[in-house]
């Protein structure tokens, strides 16, 4: 079987529309999810359901069998992402997959940034475990930015501590795409992609692009990390996870999120999806 993690996600369930639409049979698509009730309309579609949670390890038993391509989709919960990932790849290896491929970050072990930090320590215990890996190394998604648009337009501004760095970022549904090709296609195992759009751009590029798609006049407002960091907690962000973005608005500052190697228009065989058009459907949903 071909089994997706997370997939009541939003990643996780691109990623089971793409291979459904790639025309693999649902009764060989399996959803690993840890609430079926979030997954009726994945069971009324035909696909596989098991359950599992990260956190429970005993659960993960069932999860996997001999020989099934697995997806592991990197949890959510920043700080607990080692030992759920860890008790993951340990049921993988146990039950003899024939494929984990793991969504990580760009760059790996180059990223130089506290979000990367437990998908550095993922990527070892996948090296560590001897399965057959893919590491889909995933940049930015473009919905990072356009999920906030409504406070954007009603600021008149993008808030950020960027500078003037560039951001090559993809919709979630070309890094579904290649996570979908990667599990389907051969010639992927041990494989290392550094995905991430085919075009950077400047949040002063992104501001220009809303104002001129909504008619609204929006600017990018850099700002020092300190006040960015003010801006997102008053906005009712957590703290700590505040501070992990003001750290990623500093690495973007540094190019780290900006390169474009390519790979994911090479897995899907198309261009990635541009910033206007991400930007104009998030428009046309508010
Ligand atoms: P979502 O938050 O929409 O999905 C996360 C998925 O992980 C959900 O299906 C969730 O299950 C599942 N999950 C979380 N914790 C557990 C657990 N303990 N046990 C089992 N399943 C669990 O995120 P996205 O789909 O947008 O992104 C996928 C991943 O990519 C994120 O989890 C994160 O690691 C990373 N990410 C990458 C970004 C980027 O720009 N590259 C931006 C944001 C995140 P449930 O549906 O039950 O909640």
């Amino acid at each position: 079987s071909i089994v997706v993690t997370g997939a009541t996600g939003r990643l996780g369930r691109l990623v089971v529309d793409a291979l459904l639409a790639d025309g693999i049979a649902p009764a060989r698509i399996v959803a690993v999810v840890r609430d079926k009730a979030k997954a009726a309309d994945l069971a009324e579609r035909g696909v596989d359901l098991r359950v599992a949670d990260y956190d429970r390890p005993e659960t993960l038993a069932d999860a996997f069998q001999a020989g099934d391509r697995v997806l592991l989709v990197s949890g959510s919960e920043v700080g607990r992402r080692v030992p759920q990932h860890a008790a993951v790849i340990s049921a993988a290896k146990a039950a003899g997959v024939a494929q984990l491929a793991y969504t990580g970050i760009l760059g790996g072990p180059e990223a130089d940034f506290e979000l990367a930090a437990e998908h550095q320590v993922t990527e070892r215990l996948i090296l560590d475990s001897g399965l057959p890996y893919t590491l889909l190394r995933n940049g930015w998604y473009t919905e990072n930015y356009t999920d906030q648009l409504a406070p954007v337009l009603e600021h008149g501004a993008v808030v950020a501590n960027a500078g003037q760095g560039r951001v090559a970022s993809a919709a979630r549904a070309d890094y579904a795409a290649a996570a979908a090709a990667v599990l389907t296609q051969e010639g992927h195992l041990g494989q290392v992609y550094e995905l991430s759009g085919d075009t950077a751009w400047s949040l002063a590029e992104y501001a220009a692009e809303v104002s001129r798609r909504s008619g609204k006049a929006v600017a990018y407002r850099n700002v020092p990390a300190e006040a960015h960091l003010a801006v997102l907690t008053g906005a009712g962000v957590p703290e700590p996870f505040a501070a992990i973005l003001v750290d990623v608005d500093k690495a973007i500052e540094r190019g780290r999120l900006a390169r474009t190697d390519g790979d994911l228009s090479r897995l899907i065989g198309r261009p990635t999806t541009p910033l206007a058009d991400t930007v104009a459907q998030a428009l046309e949903r508010l």
